[in-house]
């Protein structure tokens, strides 16, 4: 008798973006000569196991029935919820993937993806910042979890989600390895601008990005950050739409905070991309919903150089 396992995967939020885990499942399962195929309702039969994986707290969670001996729930979407505005971190709910999946060369057939590569180089990270779960949920320290080639063959592009790769120790070495992969990079979290030195400018000028994005989040930062964000400027050269900062509003700063964080940014040649906190529930006329589109539609940002003479009906 076979002992080869039907697997079904659903990815729960849906297939904008490739689910890593699941990815990396399915190579597990297909080296161990299992049959792997997305979970199908209506088509699928019966599944020796099920895998689902969510990664957004608020997509809704798969609702139909799953014919199957066994499902497996796993993802931030499960473990993370939000509470009063906070994002919190139920550990009970948060499954780790065992090492001979974790490390695995992911199955990046499963999204019919050829020319990129998906993976994180470091985990967890030092701020705790109270708006993230990543402290939380992998720790208050940013560790080295993986070499390039573990997730990388040769792809032209690379897609890096690691969380805050600067602040690990071993940041040298792994930008060192991206520098030599030449494939495209795309450090899809940002960097953290206040971990910055020249050593680490000078790097990340030879890598072969699009762009970067920094953030600048609290206020208080001002100090320390703003020689910061003028040293990255002179060692890389970059313009301002090579190099963005997102510009949290709507969470502890005043209005007038928001709007001197633009406005230096965009005098050190950065490009400010502002974000909301708790969208949701901010009204369509709140001031911050007319920043963000008076900053974020670039065309009028670099047109009109103050907010005041902004005037939405005329667009
Ligand atoms: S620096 Fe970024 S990754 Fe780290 S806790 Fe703050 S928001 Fe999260």
């Amino acid at each position: 008798m076979s002992s080869k396992k039907k697997i079904g995967l659903i990815d729960v939020d849906g297939h904008n973006f490739p689910n890593i885990p699941l990815m990396k499942i399915s190579a597990y399962h297909k080296a161990r000569g299992d049959d792997v195929s997305w979970y199908q309702p209506l088509f699928s039969g019966h599944m020796d196991r099920v895998y689902m994986s969510k990664v957004f707290s608020f997509t809704p969670d798969y609702e139909y029935y799953i014919d199957t001996d066994e499902v497996i729930k796993g993802g931030s979407g499960y473990c993370i919820s939000l509470k009063d505005g906070k994002e919190e971190f139920d550990k009970t709910k948060d499954i780790p993937l065992p090492p001979e999946i974790e490390h695995i060369y992911p199955d990046y057939g499963l999204y019919g993806i050829t020319d990129t590569a998906y993976g994180f180089l470091t985990r967890g990270c030092p701020r705790g910042c109270d708006f993230c779960h990543v402290a939380a949920k992998e720790g208050k320290c940013s560790v080295k979890v993986a070499d390039l080639s573990e997730f990388w063959h040769g792809q032209k592009n690379i897609m890096l989600c690691d969380p805050n790769i600067l602040a690990c120790r071993d940041w040298k070495e792994l930008l060192q390895q991206l520098i030599d992969s030449k494939a495209r990079i795309n450090i899809n979290q940002g960097l953290d601008i206040r971990l910055m030195t020249e050593e680490k400018a000078e790097m990340i000028g030879k890598l072969r990005v699009e762009s970067v994005h920094f953030a600048w989040d609290k206020y208080q930062d001002k100090e320390t950050i703003l020689p910061k964000f003028r040293q990255f400027k002179e060692i890389t050269g970059w313009g301002a739409r090579k190099t963005s900062v997102y510009v949290l509003t709507n969470f502890d700063t005043t209005f007038e905070q928001d709007l001197e964080r633009i406005y230096t940014l965009r005098d050190l040649g950065y490009d400010p991309y502002v974000m909301i906190y708790d969208k949701e529930h901010t009204k369509g006329n709140d001031p911050v919903r007319l920043l963000q589109r008076y900053v974020n539609n670039r065309r009028i940002f670099r047109t009109i150089s103050r907010f005041e003479d902004y005037d939405p009906k005329k667009g």
